[in-house]
């Protein structure tokens, strides 16, 4: 397949993966010192496990899987407020699929479906304009959920609805921002990090800017990568030369997606509809200083906090985990997947009890699902 094979090509991988070793032998990186180097992104982690990267990379190298899965790191007080809004009789409520089953304090989504709320799952927030305008006597509630990725689309549908006056579409905003919490990671004394391998699909969005501070404030390296297995090998391999060079500076692999300045309508429509919370709690992570938006007064008509007096108006809080769930561990690199008590007998992808068993970029799911692949392979 065109612009994919290139990409795969396993002799291309076996020369990346040997510059790698001899870098990581001359940094005398071991199992027992690796180089702890984080990839944010929860759609990296499953590459790295999908193409069995941190099998073929050496031992000297440890992949921290980092907090850049949006479903995973949403708390329980979201999801509780997701199933107040969407049990409400006038109510149609609009969410993508991998959020359906994320446990809350008392159920999920798709419990609530169950139970029989009318919970309908769209793979854009324009399917839940389209139920809007064919249900003018239904309040029609988008959950819009993710980083700056899928932040625009949800803007744009917000502009769209004011345009056509679409007065019985809301959207209940759990929108993030990635910079804020590697700052919270890279100033938590007990987090190890050497390096970084940055979103790819966010960076394409906001550019490779905000970043600077993780090179000049902190002075770690980050390189935005790719999704193919080369993508992610030459990253690596880039991280490893700027440790090796003793530099620390932000760098583009993924070029051919990525402009250094991010993609201007995204970021104008994000401007346009959008401002920072003063705080957001995170899964794992706790309270972080602007790290989600709110829609702007201007938009106010279309905000489903304010139209059903919902979410942050009580101020911070502070959510509970489920009795057992190693999740915030597991985000903020302080223990494996395999680590937690409840892996794969108390929490599966059909019965999950923590989110990063849910969502398809979740650590948990990663290692879940590939796991049985490599022990056949053994
Ligand atoms: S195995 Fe389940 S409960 Fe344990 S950390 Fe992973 S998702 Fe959370």
């Amino acid at each position: 397949m065109k612009y994919v094979e290139e990409f795969r090509d396993p002799a291309a991988a076996k020369t990346v993966l040997a510059a790698i070793a001899q870098i990581t032998d001359a940094l005398k990186a071991t199992a027992d010192a690796p180089l702890r180097i984080m990839e944010i992104c929860g759609g990296h982690t499953h590459a790295i496990f999908r193409y069995g990267l941190e099998r073929l990379t050496p031992p000297g190298i440890e992949f921290i899987h980092g907090p850049g899965c949006p479903v995973c790191v949403l708390p329980m007080s979201r999801i509780d407020e997701c199933v107040e809004i969407a049990e409400r009789d006038e109510v149609i409520f609009c969410s993508f699929g991998d959020a359906m089953r994320v446990p809350g304090t008392g159920k999920s989504l798709m419990q609530a479906k169950a139970d029989g709320a009318d919970i309908r799952m769209v793979y854009s927030p324009l399917d839940a304009l389209e139920i809007a305008r064919r249900n003018p006597d239904r309040e029609i509630v988008f959950f819009g959920l993710g980083f700056e990725t899928t932040t625009p689309s949800t803007a744009l549908s917000i502009q769209q609805a004011t345009r056509e006056n679409l007065r019985n579409f809301s959207v209940f905003c759990n929108h993030i921002t990635v910079p804020p919490p590697i700052k919270a990671l890279l100033d938590d004394p007990h987090m190890q990090l050497d390096g970084f391998v940055g979103p790819g699909h966010v960076s394409m969005v906001i550019g490779t800017h905000p970043y600077d501070f993780i090179a000049q404030d902190y002075g770690k390296p980050i390189v935005v990568a790719g999704f193919e297995p080369l993508d992610l090998l030459q990253s690596v391999l880039m991280v490893l030369q700027q440790i090796r060079d003793g530099r620390a500076e932000v760098e583009n692999q993924y070029a051919r997606v990525v402009p250094e300045d991010g993609n201007a309508v995204s970021l104008a429509a994000i401007a346009d509809v959008y401002e920072p919370r003063p705080s957001f709690e995170w899964r794992g992570l706790g309270e972080i200083e602007e790290s989600g938006l709110r829609i702007r007064s201007a938009y106010r008509a279309f905000d489903a906090e304010e139209k059903f007096a919902v979410g942050y108006g009580a101020g911070p809080r502070q959510s509970s985990e489920p009795e057992g769930c190693a999740c915030g561990q597991v985000m903020t690199g302080r223990i494996k997947p395999t680590d937690c008590a409840q892996y794969g007998t108390g929490c599966t992808p059909e019965l999950p009890l923590g989110a990063l068993m849910v969502s398809s970029e979740g650590a948990c799911a990663a290692y879940y699902q590939y796991g049985a692949v490599y022990e056949a392979a053994e």
